[in-house]
């Protein structure tokens, strides 16, 4: 993953756009240079040095200054060709481990002093929504001052901010506030902002798109706000693509800030009392795991999407295996397939096969479940089993999913009132 921006910035776009908040409760907080920042913030020397983070015969540049920038060195350009750019440059290797803490004590220490509605994007990079926060705070653009305030006197290294009405165009604001500034578009001149843009100012259009762009006439976000719908359709061949274009060049966005949730997983497990090769016994100990995990997550608001088998035989080898599924459940019923899939395999027990005794003893058995993420913000489509078992008739759904996972909603509430163990769901 690249770390460093190379969107273009317009240099008059960053000016000010009027002191206008209503509605701008979108932040977009993006670290300057953040590896090549945090490796001045600890060796203070190399102050007003071109600094590149990625060395070595066969690395490419993680990160460089903007000291580093003015020679032309860019994110994911061999190391070496750097060197040659800058052979008076400060060549550091990448150190990781010193970056995460940072970011962790960053995210953990000021952001979330200001609101838990946090997109972490990357290492270095997030949304933020401020809507609820207002109340308290008043005013965005003063978050984003004291954050940035806080950022710098507290690690020494500075970060851009862009204020506006939704992601793409704090997004966008935040590069072109860069190095160490803080812009705020108002909601009036959301458009005008992102038409004086080059195309590839829109995160999301890349060399590609582009290109196809280009070969109708389009070479520039203006241009691009002159194209209708079904043309746009007829030039990407893609609804959803047209459609985010059409709105892009105008300035609009409807995507949700997505909160991930600090808690990374959720699992259940059992020792046996003895080591066991019985594979009814197994599967069973697997269908409560399955069936606590989802009771949790329901009850926490989460989905999830892999999920993880652990086994530990009698030697004290542990072995986990994982899948991702592609639509984020919080449903047992979902979960279970996917774990006895993951225990076959793990076994080498082909798919048609069904043992009773297991190839090899069992001491401990469980799984987990990871990639959580908040229900309610979480677009639950469909599968096309779902939509091939509808009756369409009266609009309800009423798949086969969708009753068991209120069948399970029905079990919670007995739990709630008769305790965890009264219920089971038989599967
Ligand atoms: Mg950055």
């Amino acid at each position: 993953m690249l770390h460093m921006s190379t969107a273009p910035r317009i240099a008059a776009a960053k000016r000010d756009w009027g002191h206008d908040e209503r509605g701008c409760t979108v932040l977009h907080i993006d670290m300057d240079a953040f590896f090549a920042s945090l490796e001045i913030a600890r060796h203070p020397e190399l102050a007003n040095r071109p600094v590149i983070v990625g060395t070595g015969n066969r690395a490419v540049v993680s990160a460089a200054n903007y000291e580093a920038r003015t020679y032309g060195i860019n994110s994911a350009m061999p190391a070496s060709r750097a060197h040659q750019l800058c052979p008076n440059g400060v060549f550091l290797p990448v150190d990781h481990h010193y970056y995460s803490r940072v970011s962790r004590e960053i995210f953990g220490g000021i952001f979330s002093q200001v609101t838990d509605r946090i997109e972490q994007v990357s290492v270095d990079e997030c949304y933020m929504d401020v809507a609820g926060a207002l109340l308290e705070w008043r005013s965005p653009t003063r978050i984003g001052a004291w954050l940035r305030e806080q950022v710098r006197a507290r690690y020494h290294i500075t970060c851009s901010v862009g204020v506006a009405s939704n992601k793409l165009v704090a997004k966008m604001a935040s590069t072109n506030a860069k190095p160490d500034g803080l812009l705020l578009i108002p909601v009036a001149r959301q458009a005008e902002f992102v038409q004086m843009m080059p195309l590839r100012g829109i995160p999301g259009i890349g060399p590609s798109l582009e290109r196809r762009l280009n070969e109708h006439g389009v070479d520039s976000v203006r241009a691009l706000a002159q194209i209708d719908l079904p043309l746009l359709e007829t030039m990407t061949n893609s609804r959803a693509t047209a459609q985010r274009l059409h709105d892009a060049a105008r300035g609009l966005d409807s995507r949700e800030i997505v909160t991930h949730t600090p808690e990374k997983s959720i699992g259940a497990e059992h020792t046996f009392e003895h080591d066991v090769t019985d594979a009814a016994e197994v599967c069973a100990l697997l269908r409560r795991c399955c069936d606590d995990v989802a009771s949790t997550l329901r009850r926490k608001g989460f989905v999830a999407r892999t999920v993880t088998v652990k086994l530990r035989f009698p030697d004290l080898s542990v072995t986990t295996k994982s899948l991702t599924i592609e639509q984020p459940t919080d449903a047992a019923s979902a979960l279970l397939p996917v774990t006895f899939r993951l225990l076959r395999a793990m076994l080498g027990i082909a798919a048609d096969a069904a043992p009773t005794r297991l190839p090899r003893a069992i001491r401990l058995a469980g799984m987990s479940v990871s990639s959580l993420a908040e229900r309610t913000k979480t677009v639950v489509q469909p599968t096309i089993d779902d939509m091939l078992a509808e009756s369409g008739v009266d609009g309800h759904t009423s798949s086969t999913q969708t009753r068991l996972r209120g069948a399970e909603e029905t079990l919670d509430a007995i739990r709630s009132r008769f305790g965890a163990d009264s219920a089971r769901l038989g599967i």
